[in-house]
């Protein structure tokens, strides 16, 4: 048979991206604070907020995990550094907070009080609870009674004997009235034999209600996700007791060595595994097959990120939007409801709207964390303003690193697929996070969906044209700043 090549042309489908969609407004009754905004990422892993942060070395380590998981979303720790590195980044973010302490940092009565200020040092804990044959509870030590001791004293010594305690069945109302009453800082945990269970401390007790909304796993600590190479199983083994998703982080997830590492991968590790990036109905399903039954989650979209040349350099990509509703297609074809991730290209609420309305349940970030405060790297002030590095994880110096800690990253490519540069300083996790919400809010109010699921019926995309586009941002004004145009 000859081949067709002027078919291949002539038939080839649109793949559509952001700016060539709107949602058409529909009747509503719905207001935008009453919209339901949670989804679940996974089976197990629900989002009060349905916001990803890219695992990039210049986006997700503890401090942006931590912050988004607060506002209710979720960080993906990234894989440029030692599997050690990248698991006690996993390590911070679950123990940044909890409502009891499980793993407590003690001493015993016999150490010195210089020990105990080393301790307290290194680990950044202002008590320490005193324990006796590694574990009945004698006594509590704080940082006020080590400031006013002598350092070559005994722990016994010095420390605090009649300890205010709570029993394992404390809830958090009882453990924090307990606290006011007896204006105490740490509430230790101890069983009838007084041995000690874990520690409850009033930072934890407030966090709750300061962050209503923040992502908690059972033990009411952060969730936190963590990004590895399917065919790394020694970095997903050491991870996979502190994290609550393991995220495959590769550009091509369709090819076949790629699938085979990952079959191999999900049938040694106990934690939910989403797959990715896909960007084709044929993708998916062919990774719904090679998986059975172990993807827990699709990163959708190929080529779309800000920092990303594949496209230009391959000519290869799929467009996140396409990419989402091709996916969202092989879920119909195949009865599963997988969650489905959009990442890339997405620069404003608007866009993660159609990412949605598409039929993604959440969105993946990049460009916009990397702004905020709790990115990795310091800010940049040119003429002015303010900046925070970014770069593409196919850029050459993130390469260059990746190739330096990761033996299953081998130059296979020879060529950059990222760019580095900068982006504009936008503030606290908590300020964009509350933006992009109302953003997100508003455009379901227009669309009358109460919920993203209420989304994917009701939403209606209207197709913009090239004219279109420019209508449809600020024109014929001078705008602030452009003055001089
Ligand atoms: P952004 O939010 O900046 O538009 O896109 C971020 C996403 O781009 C990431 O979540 C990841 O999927 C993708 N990405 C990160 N680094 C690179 C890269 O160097 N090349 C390409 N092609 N994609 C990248």
């Amino acid at each position: 048979m000859p081949i067709d090549f002027y078919s291949k042309l002539t038939n080839a489908s649109g793949v559509y991206t952001f700016r060539d969609f709107v949602l058409v407004p529909g009747r509503s009754d719905v207001e935008p604070s009453k919209v339901d905004l949670s989804v679940n990422l996974t089976k197990n892993v629900h989002l009060n907020l349905p916001l990803v942060s890219s695992p990039m070395d210049t986006v997700t380590e503890a401090d942006m995990a931590i912050a988004l998981a607060r506002q209710g979303g979720i960080g993906i720790i990234h894989r440029n550094m030692s599997i050690e590195e990248q698991v006690e980044n996993a390590k911070r973010v679950k123990r940044a907070e909890s409502f009891i302490i499980r793993d407590v940092v003690t001493i015993a009565p016999s150490q010195k009080i210089s020990d105990a200020l080393e301790l307290m040092n290194t680990k950044s804990i202002s008590g320490l609870p005193v324990v006796q044959d590694g574990e009945r509870m004698v006594g509590i030590l704080t940082r006020r009674d080590v400031n006013f001791s002598d350092p070559k004293e005994q722990v016994s010594q010095v420390m605090t004997k009649e300890v205010i305690v709570a029993s394992p069945d404390v809830t958090i109302e009882d453990a924090k009235k307990i606290m006011n009453k007896r204006k105490v800082e740490k509430l230790p945990v101890v069983d009838q034999n007084k041995r000690l269970l874990g520690l409850i401390t009033i930072k934890d007790v407030y966090s709750r209600e300061r962050f209503p909304l923040a992502t908690r796993d059972n033990q009411e600590r952060l969730l936190v996700g963590a990004a590895i190479s399917p065919y790394d199983l020694d970095r997903a083994k050491a991870l996979e007791k502190y994290v609550d998703i393991l995220v495959s982080d590769v550009a091509h997830f369709h090819n076949t060595n790629v699938l085979e590492a990952a079959k191999k991968l999900t049938k040694e590790v106990a934690v939910e595994f989403i797959a990715g990036n896909l960007g084709t109905l044929e993708g998916a399903r062919d990774t719904l097959e090679a998986l059975d039954g172990r993807v827990a989650g699709i990163r959708a979209g190929v080529g779309s990120g800000s920092i990303c040349v594949t496209s230009e350099v391959t000519k290869a990509g799929a467009p996140t939007l396409f990419a989402v509703a091709q996916i969202a297609a092989a879920m119909q074809e195949t009865g599963l409801q997988i969650p489905i991730i959009a990442d890339g290209g997405i620069r404003a609420a608007g866009d993660g709207a159609l990412a949605l309305a598409a039929g993604a349940s959440a969105v993946m970030m990049g460009n916009v964390f990397a702004g905020c405060t709790e990115s990795p790297g310091g800010l940049i002030k040119i003429g002015g303003k303010y900046y925070k590095p970014y770069r593409g994880m196919g850029s050459l110096g993130s390469r260059q690193k990746r190739f330096a800690i990761d033996r299953y990253n081998q130059p296979a490519k020879g060529i950059a697929e990222g760019v580095e540069g900068v982006v504009p300083y936008r503030g606290d996790v908590s300020t964009v996070v509350e933006e992009f919400s109302g953003g997100l809010r508003a455009s379901f109010g227009y669309a009358g969906a109460s919920s993203v699921k209420d989304l994917w019926v009701k939403a209606r995309f209207g197709a913009v044209t090239a004219a279109g586009i420019d209508e449809m941002r600020p024109h014929s004004i001078i705008l602030p700043g452009e003055e001089k145009i």
